[in-house]
């Protein structure tokens, strides 16, 4: 496994946020943007993430997904690699950059009147989601830490997260004009809507 390219987060943060960057280096940008996101998202210190690779493999993409790792020691990092490739790379310098999810306060845990749920979603959906631009950092937390696991991907949060995010879906998938993604977008609200209500239920028991 190689972590072969280093990469300081804040040379891809201009001073100037209007000034123009080249395509490349916006893409790039956006590439180790999500890897900060989902790092910073998930209490766990490794994050098998449902975040592609990036590199084409005999023209097809690859079809491996990244591997993420934080670090707090001896400084503060980020590593990450492709579970099919050689691709791979380490960061810094990314705390304070509007990527950084980490939440300014202690997260809140699971109890008996908001317990933890958890509903899976396909590659496709998730990709939808990520897509989204309206979800606020609690749904951005629950969307890029999720996991991928032998059943699927798998998003959790706490019933009041889900009560949160249920709306932003609603509302994404109802401003969505590209049927594809709203089919999408809205068999995740389906998903998580009925989990969400299956939880009350239980407290009304
Ligand atoms: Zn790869």
């Amino acid at each position: 496994m190689t972590y072969s390219m280093m990469t300081n987060m804040k040379h891809l943060m201009p001073a100037d946020p209007v000034a123009d960057m080249p395509a490349q280096a916006q893409q790039l940008k956006k590439f180790l943007g999500a890897i900060v996101m989902a790092a910073t998202s998930s209490l766990d210190p490794v994050l098998l993430s449902a975040l592609p690779c990036r590199k084409r493999i005999n023209r097809a993409p690859c079809s491996g997904l990244l591997e993420i790792k934080r670090r707090d020691v001896p400084h503060k990092s980020i590593l990450w690699h492709c579970t099919v490739c050689e691709d791979g790379g380490s960061m810094t310098n990314w705390t304070g950059t509007h990527f950084d999810l980490a939440p300014r306060i202690a997260p809140a845990r699971p109890t008996a009147e908001d317990p933890e749920l958890e509903i899976m979603v396909t590659l496709q959906e998730h990709t939808a989601l990520r897509s989204g631009r309206i979800y606020d950092p609690d749904c951005e937390r629950m969307i890029y830490g999720a996991r991928v696991t032998p059943k699927g991907v798998q998003i959790r949060g706490l019933e009041s997260d889900f009560d949160n995010w249920v709306g932003y879906l609603a509302a994404d998938a109802n401003h969505e004009r590209q049927a594809k993604r709203r089919k999408l977008v809205d068999a995740v609200f389906q998903k998580a809507s009925d989990a969400l209500d299956d939880s009350m239920l239980r407290h009304e028991d």
